[in-house]
């Protein structure tokens, strides 16, 4: 076991605090982690406060790890010390069923072992994730993090991003694909990067007018005010791809009709009951609402190489980890632009 130190939250009301912890002696495929940056995913503070009513205390989030490899097991084979690596939302899977099989080991059959909030496959113990200072991950599950992707920048891309990436190229978002994007948060500014990336024609659906320049900075085509119903009304049939990040329980009857014919709402956000819609909106021209859940290991890593190709990488707002609750005060208020990271070189102020 070695000694590990990360900040934690002790049950859904206290605010995250210093907790000293240990981390597994290695196993045979494991590699040792030394953690530099960890993004704030809107998912760090649902889990904190019991929003899912699944969390498990003490509770270390995290799961948009980027760091440097310091030990591997001896079946380790492609990370070597010293490499600069990535964690995101899984740490395990079973690695045998179907969707692992297909590279979907967020879908596993038998459940995917999640970075934080999670437990271990072998011992049962609780899983802490990234606001510590190491961590240790089965091979698989580690990726490689390209030369020219400035690390500081990166780990958003761990959840962020896959969890954009993953829908954009599901439902097969190029050149001319029209695409809406509400919510411009974590998630939705990588969704308007990714998405222009793709050569996509991008739309932000957002709440705040105060965001149009930054929108189309990030390279969206235009801007749509949610609560401006004579626009809503302009955009109705303009979208073969909507992603909607919005983090509450929303009603997404007033979205509908901007899908045009067979094109789909894939929902992203919210876990929650969700108010109901008229059939009519979907029915009628044959429109689709999906879901889609974070993205499995290799489109991580296809993702991390087009975002080092075309060198694209999250606007992120660098704390310290003292400074975590103030920034999930923000977080909640949508005053942040557009993921906070954590240097977790400061923790050293808590040793
Ligand atoms: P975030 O940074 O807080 O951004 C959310 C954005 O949604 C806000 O900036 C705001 O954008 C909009 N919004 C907030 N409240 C709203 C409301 N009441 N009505 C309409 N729009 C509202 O959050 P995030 O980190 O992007 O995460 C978004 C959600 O995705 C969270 O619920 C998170 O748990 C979830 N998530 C899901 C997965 C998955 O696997 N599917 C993975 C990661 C995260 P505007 O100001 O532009 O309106
Ligand atoms: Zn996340």
């Amino acid at each position: 076991m070695t000694q590990a130190i990360g900040y934690a939250a002790k049950d859904a009301q206290s605010p995250l605090a210093p907790f000293h912890f240990e981390r597994r002696d290695l196993r045979d495929e494991d590699v040792a982690i030394e953690i530099l940056y960890c993004g704030v995913c809107h998912s760090d503070l649902h889990q904190a406060r019991n929003d899912w009513h699944s969390s498990m205390y003490p509770l270390v989030p995290g799961h948009e790890i980027v760091g440097t490899v310091t030990a591997v097991g001896p079946k380790v084979s492609k990370m070597a010390v010293g490499q600069k690596v990535a964690v995101g939302c899984m740490v395990d899977s079973c690695l045998s069923c179907d969707q692992c099989d297909r590279g979907m080991e967020q879908m596993c059959r038998k459940g995917a072992t999640m970075t934080y909030n999670g437990k271990d496959r072998q011992t049962g113990d609780l899983t802490f994730g990234g606001y510590s200072d190491h961590i240790v991950v089965r091979e698989e599950f580690v990726l490689t993090v390209p030369d020219s992707l400035d690390m500081e920048r990166a780990a958003p891309l761990l959840c962020a991003g896959i969890t954009t990436w993953s829908p954009l190229r599901e439902w097969k978002v190029g050149p001319g694909s029209r695409v809406g994007v509400i919510g411009l948060g974590g998630l939705g500014h990588m969704a308007v990067k990714l998405a222009a990336g793709l050569g996509a024609d991008v739309t932000v659906i957002t709440t705040s007018p105060e965001k149009e320049a930054d929108a189309l900075k990030l390279g969206a085509n235009r801007v749509l005010l949610s609560k401006d119903p004579e626009a809503m009304k302009k955009g109705r049939s303009s979208f073969d791809l909507i992603i909607d990040t919005v983090p509450v329980a929303h009603d997404i009857q007033p979205y509908l009709p901007l899908l045009d014919v067979e094109s789909t709402l894939v929902l992203v956000g919210a876990i929650d009951m969700l108010p109901s819609f008229h059939s009519g909106h979907i029915l009628g021209g044959r429109r689709r609402i999906a879901g889609s859940p974070i993205g499995g290991i290799a489109e991580t890593q296809e993702l991390l190489d087009f975002c080092a190709e075309k060198n694209i990488l999250p606007e992120c707002e660098t704390i310290a980890i003292q400074d975590i609750n103030g920034a999930y005060e923000r977080m909640e208020r949508s005053d942040v632009k557009y993921r906070f990271v954590i240097d977790l070189a400061s923790l050293s102020a808590d040793r």
